[in-house]
């Protein structure tokens, strides 16, 4: 039977109304709306159609929103300054300062410069080990691996006690999507396997898995094969492998393929992503989570 597609661009659509009801009742309420503001240095393109999107999703959901543009020739200084100011400002809830910075600046030292209970996008060192401890103490979850949790619990998946296996060890995807699997936690409680470059036996791994997540950026690397039948299966991987004309606009846009062969996995596992249209379209949506939950707490509502 072919698996149920778990579609990420319906889920990220769903979690995004369930927040616009939140961010209203907050308003209405307590007389509270989430801030948040994106950073951008200089205009490379792909960084202005990332924030772009950020700043729409704040938008639509109701946010108190700001776009910060700054020239590609901006100081350190004035960078560590800036942040400091939102920082401090009472109406901002969420930073965010859209990678890669220009060559000049020390893109850690402007990351770790921001406040950990503002840091939305949970890499401040600060946030990895309040993840580490998990509980309470996990305020933010990293965007990406916190989007595979939700669309594994979306699916229906029981998670307690599951064998998962994660293909992947990077500080964004493989590691903290391991960490959040195995909290003795709802959504999570499974015994998690890392497997990486290092690994024996790869496709031993992967054939245990009753959800496996791979995040290794190697377009086709999962055989089918290798899938457990009716498993779940996550697809974080998206690599160019090709270019074709958009339907639309008529223009080449790249063809992009997940690291699981898709259509033949499709015939084997229970559930599976898609790329595009799985992971993808939840990280900011995520996000936008992280900074209505920061500005809950900031406002004492939880
Ligand atoms: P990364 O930093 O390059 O890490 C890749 C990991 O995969 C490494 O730990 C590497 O092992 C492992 N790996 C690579 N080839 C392997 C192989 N042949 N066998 C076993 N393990 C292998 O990548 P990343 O940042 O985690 O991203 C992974 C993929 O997810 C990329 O395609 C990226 O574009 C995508 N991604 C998507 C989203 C999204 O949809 N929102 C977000 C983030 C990333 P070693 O550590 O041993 O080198």
């Amino acid at each position: 039977m072919a698996a149920k597609i778990i579609s990420g661009t319906e889920v990220a659509a769903q979690i995004r109304a369930e927040l616009k009801v939140e961010v209203t009742a907050m308003k209405e309420k307590h007389g509270v709306v989430p801030g948040l503001v994106t950073i951008l240095i200089g205009e490379n393109p792909a960084s202005v159609s990332y924030v772009t999107a950020k700043q729409k999703a704040a938008h639509e959901i109701g946010f108190h929103s700001v776009q910060d543009n700054q020239p590609a020739d901006i100081s350190e200084a004035d960078l560590l300054k800036l942040v400091d100011k939102y920082n401090k400002d009472p109406k901002i809830n969420g930073i965010l300062v859209q990678l890669p910075l220009p060559k000049h600046v020390d893109e850690k030292k402007v990351l770790n410069a921001i406040d950990p209970d503002k840091d939305v996008d949970a890499f401040h060192p600060v946030n990895v080990g309040r993840l580490m401890i998990g509980g309470k103490e996990a305020k933010f979850l990293p965007c990406t691996p916190a989007g595979i949790q939700e669309l594994i619990v979306r699916s229906g998946f029981d998670t307690a006690g599951a064998e998962v296996v994660v293909v992947g060890r990077s500080n964004i995807v493989g590691k903290p999507i391991a960490m959040i699997m195995c909290q003795k936690a709802k959504g999570a409680n499974s015994t998690v396997t890392i497997v990486h470059t290092g690994t024996k036996n790869l496709a031993e791994h992967c054939k245990r898995a009753d959800i496996l997540i791979v995040a290794a950026g190697v377009p086709g690397l999962v055989k089918p094969e290798w899938i457990k039948p009716g498993s779940c299966v996550i697809d974080v991987g998206v690599n160019r492998v090709g270019e074709k004309k958009s339907e639309k606009t008529g223009k080449m846009v790249p063809i992009l393929r997940g690291d699981v062969d898709f259509d033949r996995a499709k015939e084997i596992a229970g559930a599976i992503t898609p790329v595009p249209g799985g992971v993808g379209p939840m990280t900011i949506t995520m996000l936008m989570k992280n900074t209505v939950k920061s500005a809950k707490i900031a406002s004492g509502i939880e």
